[in-house]
């Protein structure tokens, strides 16, 4: 087990997707490239549509803002962004992913009760909250609250992502591509619209 001794807020869990955090917004220059396809080092914009095998939409975009990311540096379920490999701005196309390459299987072993002293005391603490707690090289490790009991007194957590061991069928169309600018490339993600503000 992970030392859950140190866990910290991570806010929201957010995005199915893509973990972003918010601060002060600061705009890239963007680059316009045409005819692209999406490789290593591609800003891409795209929509998405995640359906969950029993029929419920777990999370889309359609109608709002297109989700920002940078390709080839994780920042998607891996299944996803092997299927984005080589598409094209206009492409529309439905992505299978399995469990193992999406939020991995469900881990029986992956939970654990943990008293409330164990989080921090300005939270108040809720089913479905994300955290990150560290390895013993600072790395972190998320982990979500599945439940809480009445009295507020013992958390229980679980490692295994709100996802985990589901088939995830998504639902794309690719918005558009650009190159990553070196700011961008050094910290591993997108700024700007639909990416990283800080
Ligand atoms: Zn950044």
């Amino acid at each position: 087990m992970v030392p859950y001794d140190r866990v910290r807020w991570n806010g929201a869990v957010g995005h199915f997707l893509c973990a972003g955090v918010a601060a002060t917004e600061r705009r890239p220059r963007v680059r316009a490239v045409t005819n692209a396809s999406i490789a290593k080092n591609s800003v891409v914009t795209l929509h998405y549509k995640l359906t969950l095998d029993d029929g419920s939409i777990a999370d889309s975009s359609f109608g709002g803002d297109p989700l920002a990311y940078l390709h080839g540096h994780g920042n998607l379920v891996p299944g996803l962004e092997r299927q984005l490999a080589g598409k094209k701005a206009g492409d529309k196309f439905d992505a299978v992913v399995p469990p193992a390459e999406g939020y991995g299987e469900f881990d029986p072993a992956g939970e654990q009760t943990l008293p409330r002293s164990a989080f921090p005391p300005d939270v108040d603490i809720q089913a479905g909250m994300g955290f990150h707690t560290e390895d013993d090289h600072g790395n972190p490790i998320p982990l979500w609250v599945k439940a809480v009991d009445a009295a507020k007194k013992q958390i229980t957590i679980t490692s295994n992502h709100p996802l985990a061991g589901q088939r995830l069928n998504f639902t794309i169309e690719v918005v558009s591509i650009r190159s990553a600018t070196k700011e961008e490339l050094s910290h591993g993600h997108v700024h700007g619209p639909g990416g990283h503000h800080h």
